[in-house]
């Protein structure tokens, strides 16, 4: 056993880069190759229905299922063309990747043989099981049926041999059971409540867009390694292991020289990612050893979604290809930085303005204000629901565990952007009512003209940091699916900025003039929102309390963050908006309390497996080692002299026996605790059970399993060590 483990080891540092086949075009030249997009429309439609096609696709409007027909015949012809023998749609389901059912073209031809065909029909929608999907006990109240419907807003592409088409999945009864319907819906509302705004100043803006550009952070592990670390394989984490002496305290893998081996890996990725339509563009060592991020140029929100869950299944596929595998978990390791996913957010007009940058005119500027202080407005109010829309088992590692940030959303602005908001807010409305139209804007608000708001300074802190033309919403964990995250954000945002246009409106209608009812509401905003608003050091114990104080949402629990969706407020946001109903937001709950308490089971079990079949069987066997040298010395020495030169063993020897004595009782523990929860019938409940007595336990396991490797012979301890698995090329 322990010989294979140096094997392992030795081999892992002995690979060699993958040598990468690189086109002999340029990336320019087969970007989007796999893409059914507008130029393959335009070659493989009729002019008609291309007309038609991007209508849809531009401007939501309805599909007219009879140009299905012909769009599934272009498509086909042109995946065929391509190599493709098969199609799907491609979903995502409530689990953290995507779902495929591949159905070959082939068709009965009538004369005994078969041709290749693909329908409209086949297109449009499509009738998979919803029983075998998380559905949250819908399917245990309706039929298990359920839908899948093409989204031509995303376009089909090819993988391997299989044409996909992006689809919504619903249940028979119209319940979404899966990221992007709900999406599609907040995307929607967003668009409405910020086109009606933008009116004040731009009456020929048609629609808004959301758009997200993700960075992806990743570890790339040696897949022998990997192979055998059990927790990794099972978890995805590693369930224990002792700090390598050196981590990330030099400082020096962020933005450090990228190994070449997975320089190889990361060059084969990028070409297959611009082959897909990704535009991936950014690409660097991360923080800790071992850790890399990737960051497309970004996309309108949806496209971005489907784009960001492609690439974690190519990343996958791809590090195979170069002996590695890839780790997309928050938190991997214990005492170096985990991963996540930046959900960089803004909007932006169909006649090219960007919402969320500041302008050249006093009333540009007075745009962007508006926009700033109402998505501070939408993530004060539903702090709570944010905080919930990323949360997951796996997140919680790195939010508001030990050594994580707090569990706390907030914003960061940088001072400019502060100080603007600040004046705006001092301002008296006398002094507003005295002056008139843009004259009045320029006096009243001077700092803003020319505001070069890309030099505010960085705060890494910041859950939610306002960085000069977008916000980031840094919480976002490295496995989610960005869709969670981006329904609660645009459909908070959409709430308030019909809110807002309703109070400017009632305001006008009394007889102000537009400028000054504008900043009137805006002020009173400012003057709520401001809990919101911290740009100190958000991973202080001061920042705790601080938040505390101001009532933002604080818990810490992950079930009981789940809550966060059933509150009235957050029912009445998806339901007035047309997100989601009551029903969906309860069956979605159940999925997340569901899913977390089978993840800590599954995790637990591990753990107690790992402790009894290599932990304490190693430390046992180390253990009669030492007592047998006791023993032996014994005989050599006389009592006094053997009884002093096995001291030092005879610590050892009983440190290992009180260890050893620790963890087993605790897994037995562990195990009854698990039976009790496991008879709890309500969801939430089980998920709290799980949360409150099963975590804490393993971390007390692992705190002694993490000491005994520091004592026992390295020639003996059968799993790969941190400083193994952190620091392989
Ligand atoms: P950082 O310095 O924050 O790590 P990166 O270059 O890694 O920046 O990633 C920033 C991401 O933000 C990219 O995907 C980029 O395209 C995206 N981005 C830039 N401007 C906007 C915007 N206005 N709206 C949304 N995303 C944006
Ligand atoms: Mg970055």
């Amino acid at each position: 056993m322990s010989k294979l483990r140096f094997r392992v080891v030795e081999t892992a540092f002995k690979k060699k880069p993958v040598a990468v086949a690189v086109p002999a075009e340029r990336p320019s030249e087969y970007y989007a190759k796999y893409v059914f997009n507008r130029d393959k429309m335009f070659k493989y439609l009729s002019s008609k229905v291309y007309a038609k096609l991007v209508d849809v696709i531009d401007n939501g409007a309805q599909l007219d299922r009879s140009i299905a027909d012909e769009v599934a015949a272009g498509m086909k012809k042109w995946a065929i063309e391509m190599g493709a023998t098969h199609y799907t749609h491609w979903f995502h389901p409530l689990t953290e990747g995507t779902a495929e059912k591949h159905d070959a073209f082939i068709e009965h031809d009538g004369k005994g043989g078969v041709m290749e065909e693909f329908t409209g029909k086949l297109l449009v929608q499509q009738e998979p099981d919803a029983s075998s999907f998380p559905n949250g006990g819908i399917r245990n109240t309706f039929e298990a049926r359920g839908y899948s419907a093409w989204d031509p807003s995303s376009p089909a592409f090819i993988v391997d041999d299989t044409l996909c088409i992006p689809t919504i999945f619903i249940a028979y009864t119209g319940e979404a059971l899966d990221y992007k319907a709900p999406l599609l819906k907040a995307l929607r509302a967003v668009d409405k409540a910020a086109v009606d705004v933008c009116h004040y100043f731009n009456p020929d803006v048609k629609k808004v867009v959301a758009y997200l550009g993700w960075e992806q952070e990743y570890f790339l592990i040696d897949e022998g390694l990997y192979a055998a670390r059990p927790d990794l394989l099972m978890t995805g984490r590693t369930l224990m292991g002792h700090d390598s002496a050196k981590n990330q305290q030099l400082e020096d893998h962020y933005f450090g020289a990228i190994p070449t081996r997975v320089a190889a890996f990361m060059k084969e990725l990028e070409i297959e990612a611009l082959k897909l339509g990704i535009p991936v563009k950014t690409r660097h060592n991360e923080v800790a050893p071992n850790q890399f991020e990737l960051a497309p140029i970004f996309e309108e929100c949806n496209l971005a979604v489907d784009h960001n869950m492609l690439i974690m299944a190519v990343m996958r596929k791809i590090a195979r290809n170069h002996g590695f595998r890839i780790l997309l978990h928050e938190k991997p390791f214990k005492g170096i930085n985990g991963s996540g996913k930046h959900n960089n957010w803004s909007l932006g007009t169909d006649t090219g303005i960007p919402l969320h940058a500041p302008g050249k005119t006093p009333e540009d500027n007075l745009r962007f204000i508006t926009f700033v202080v109402n998505t501070l407005m939408a993530v004060y109010r539903h702090n709570g629901l944010l905080k919930a829309s990323i949360f997951s088992a796996t997140n919680a590692h790195r939010l508001g565990a030990n050594e994580a940030p707090p569990a706390i959303i907030s914003s960061f602005l940088g001072k400019q952007l502060s100080q603007v908001l600040d004046h705006i807010e001092e301002s008296t409305k006398d002094e507003l009512i005295s002056l008139s139209g843009k004259q009045g804007m320029k006096m009243d608000i001077p700092q803003i003209p020319e505001l070069l708001i890309d030099n505010t300074d960085r705060n890494r802190t910041s859950p939610f940091a306002f960085t000069g033309n977008r916000f980031e919403f840094r919480a976002v964990g490295s496995e989610a699916n960005c869709a969670s995250a981006m329904i609660a954000l645009n459909g908070a945002i959409a709430e308030q900025l019909k809110e807002f246009k309703h109070d400017v409106d009632e305001l006008i209608e009394k007889g102000e003039p537009k400028i000054s009812a504008i900043l009137e509401v805006i002020r009173k905003c400012i003057k709520i929102c401001k809990p919101i608003h911290f740009d100190g050091n958000g991973y202080s114990d001061e920042w705790k309390e601080e938040a505390k104080k101001r009532g933002l949402d604080c818990e810490t629990s992950v079930p009981v963050i789940f809550d966060n969706y059933l509150k009235p407020e957050s029912i009445k946001m998806f339901e007035s908006l047309g997100i989601m109903t009551q029903k969906e937001l309860e069956a979605r709950n159940e999925v997340k309390w569901e899913t977390y308490t089978k993840k800590i089971q599954i995790e637990a079990r591990v753990l107690g497996d790992l402790a009894m079949n290599h932990i304490i069987p190693v430390a046992t066997q180390y253990q009669t080692d030492l007592v047998d040298n006791v023993y032996k010395m014994k005989d050599l020495f006389p009592a006094e002299k053997s009884a002093k030169l096995s001291a030092k063993n005879l610590e050892l020897i009983e440190e290992i026996a009180d260890r050893t004595a620790f963890i087993k009782e605790h897994v037995d523990a562990m195990i009854e605790a698990r039976k009790v929860a496991n008879k709890i019938e309500c969801e939430r409940e089980k998920a709290i059970a799980y949360y409150d007595t099963i975590v804490p336990m393993m971390e007390e396991i692992r705190y002694h399993i993490d000491k005994l490797e520091l004592i026992i012979d390295n020639q003996m301890w059968t799993l790969p060590k941190y400083r193994e698995l952190l620091f392989i090329r």
